[in-house]
């Protein structure tokens, strides 16, 4: 099928066709010169098909013609596409550079998978068998995974395996297998598969309810703010704010198989500084390049627009098909912002009506459903995966009131909220405790958290009002209130990301600490006045922030823990008949858990394994005295205040 250029304007091309051009298909516009620019039909009235080109127009021509396909805008799944980096449309940007030189060629496209390599693959199936769908075929090793060579997705019925390859090595593009339908239809299947990257991809029995958390170890998400996983979550903030350092860290730490990061438009200068950072970043549980478990899709400063458009939708693709393999994917945008003008643009050019702000009025639509491509399903053999989304926005001047926004908090189920503030005064993370909020539960009780919260709350009032009346305008209890939310905010909210230990905190160390602070605040403080006050707090503040910094066994931790509960009485005969599954999984966990803190070990060599439990020790006989100071004595009788405390 071919029709022929009748008008260029900017990225868009109209042309007139003569056959059927199917909306969101590919079109490649022939330059005079010979190259193809691939192109995506994006509206089609009669003859007359427009057309967003995914290069640069200059050069085309009225007259020139253009090549329509069958098929959508695809990604191109199979092995190979871990610790790749690519463009919007799937080509590797190394071979690329390659390629063509640092100066991208249009027209130049390459195979998003490596053509040459082999994989060597483990047959899963017996000639004969019956497959559906995305039933694995066999699997490969791919980095620290095993890659399942998958049943087209499409298939629409069962089919019979009439051939399967025998183990051994074979290139992406080798047949695999040759399927049968039921008229003796063939399908030769190969390692890789297409699938249009604007259909969500999900293949499964059911979707499942998201409950359990995502921990990233950053302890304002985890505690206060939970994801889980195959949830969404959306990061606004200023420019400036701290958006790209949050989503590093979480690519880095949270405890998830694999990370898929959009790097959408932001200036050239940020896509190259994650290009070169990460390949350096360490894989904080295996030690490797943290690149084996990514796949970064960036837009460089050489792109159009409208190949930002498709990228994050090539991205999420990526993610859905790690996902069919039982894996947790987090998804990272950034920006979500930078893709919304993109549809700005493109619709701008349509002549569309405008909405708010000249977006398009379906933004809202666009962005649900991108954001409901998150999810957890349950795999037709039980196995259970999951996509989670988490983008951020970068609103013009940090205005949450703005369309892309709105848009993005009407659907996801937590709101990290940068602030400006927050980021000025360099409280990192600068997520703000007062505006944000999560639909989730996550690891601390619910109870605690909004204990907490109010207590953020309370000391927030109480600093608007000295900011009028002053230090002296408020009673000791409103200024011991203040101290104590100041101190959350210091010890706990902010994290050190450039600090080996303070940078991620476990789940079993953050529901510890959280505990021994509500025990600090729960103290019945009796301050002569604020100075008295702001004494106390200076130094417990002190004990937390070296807390922060000392590495601790995790398996300890939970001895120590569990010790604790049982000493609160009736725990300890429980113990005994606690379910032998139960007591493998967690030993199991524990061996984990070792292992990981081993490692933990190795890294932080220079500091002493004894140090937590010291500060522990202090930080106990400072609740036992009530804030009184190491004279009180760690065996004294408790105070009115620590028995109190002791219950919770
Ligand atoms: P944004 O993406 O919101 O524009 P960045 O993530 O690029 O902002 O952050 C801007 C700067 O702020 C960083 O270069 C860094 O110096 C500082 N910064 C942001 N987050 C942190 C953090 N968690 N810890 C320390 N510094 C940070
Ligand atoms: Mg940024």
């Amino acid at each position: 099928m071919n029709g022929k250029i009748v008008a260029v304007f900017g990225n868009m091309v109209m042309a007139e066709t003569a056959g059927d051009v199917v909306q969101n298909s590919v079109g490649y516009c022939r330059r005079s010169d010979g190259a193809r620019l691939l192109s995506e039909v994006i509206r089609v009235r009669g003859n007359l098909a427009d057309l967003q080109v995914f290069e640069e127009t200059r050069g085309l021509r009225v007259g020139d013609e253009v090549e329509f396909r069958e098929q959508m805008l695809s990604a191109r799944l199979g092995p190979g596409l871990l610790g790749n980096v690519y463009d919007g449309l799937q080509n590797p940007l190394y071979d690329l550079a390659e390629e063509t030189g640092f100066f991208l060629t249009a027209g130049v496209y390459l195979d998003g998978l490596p053509g040459e390599t082999t994989w060597a693959f483990t047959p899963k199936v017996r000639q004969g068998e019956s497959v559906r769908a995305a039933q694995t075929l066999g699997t490969v090793p791919e980095g620290i995974f095993e890659h399942h060579v998958m049943a087209p997705f499409d298939l629409p019925a069962e089919m019979t395996v009439a051939r399967i390859a025998d183990e051994g090595e074979y290139t992406v593009g080798d047949e695999i297998a040759i399927l049968k339908d039921a008229d003796e239809h063939e399908r030769p299947v190969t390692m890789a598969q297409e699938w249009p990257v604007k259909r969500a991809l999900n293949v499964s029995r059911r979707r499942l309810m998201p409950a359990d958390p995502l921990v990233t170890r950053v302890r304002i998400i985890d505690s206060m703010f939970p994801i889980v996983r195959g949830g969404t979550y959306c990061i606004p903030g200023p420019f400036g704010a701290g958006k790209t350092v949050l989503q590093h860290i979480t690519a880095k730490h949270a405890e998830v198989d694999l990370v898929v990061v959009a790097a959408c438009g932001e200036r050239a200068g940020e896509v190259v500084e994650v290009l070169r950072t990460f390949p350096d970043l360490e894989d904080p549980r295996t030690g490797r390049s943290l690149m084996e478990r990514t796949i970064i899709v960036c837009n460089t400063s050489a792109m159009p627009v409208a190949a930002r458009e498709a990228s994050v939708y090539t991205a999420v693709t990526m993610a859905e098909y790690y996902r069919q393999m039982g894996l947790d994917v987090l998804m990272l945008a950034d920006s979500t912002s930078r893709w919304a003008q993109a549809l700005r643009e493109v619709s701008g050019r349509l002549e569309e009506i405008p909405g708010e702000e000249a977006f398009p009025a379906y933004l809202e639509s666009r962005i649900a459903g991108f954001y409901e491509r998150a999810g957890a399903i349950e795999l037709d053999d039980g196995r259970v995966g999951s996509v989670t989304i988490g983008g951020s926005v970068s609103p013009a001047g940090g205005n949450f009131e703005e369309p892309v926004t709105q848009g993005t908090l009407k659907v996801v189920g937590a709101f990290e909220g940068l602030s400006k503030e927050r980021a000025d005064a360099r409280r990192y993370p600068a997520i703000d405790p007062l505006e944000s909020w999560s639909r989730y539960s996550g690891i601390i009780a619910p109870e605690k958290v909004q204990r907490i919260r109010n207590l953020l709350r309370r000391g927030n009032e109480v600093r608007q009002m000295m900011t009028v009346v002053g230090e002296e305008g408020v009673t000791v209890d409103e200024y011991t209130e203040m101290q104590k939310a100041d101190f959350f905010d210091d010890v706990y909210l902010q994290q050190n990301a450039f600090d080996e230990v303070d940078a991620a905190t476990r789940r079993e160390r953050q529901a510890f600490v959280f505990d021994k602070i509500l025990q600090v605040i729960d103290v019945d403080y009796t301050f002569e006045d604020n100075d008295h006050a702001r004494r106390t707090f200076v130094e417990v503040r002190d004990l937390f922030r070296n807390l922060n910094y000392a590495p601790v066994d995790i398996v300890r931790l939970k001895e120590h823990m569990a010790e604790g509960r049982d000493t609160k009485g009736q725990g300890a005969e429980d113990a005994e008949g606690d379910p032998p599954e139960g007591e493998r999984a967690e030993n199991q966990e524990a061996d984990e858990a070792q292992q990981a803190e081993q490692r933990d070990r190795i890294e932080t060599e220079d500091r002493d394994p004894e140090e937590f439990w010291r500060i522990l020790e202090r930080i106990d006989r400072f609740i036992a005295t009530a804030g009184g100071t190491a004279e009180g004595g760690r065996r004294g009788p408790p105070s009115r205040g620590a028995r109190r405390s002791g219950g919770g």
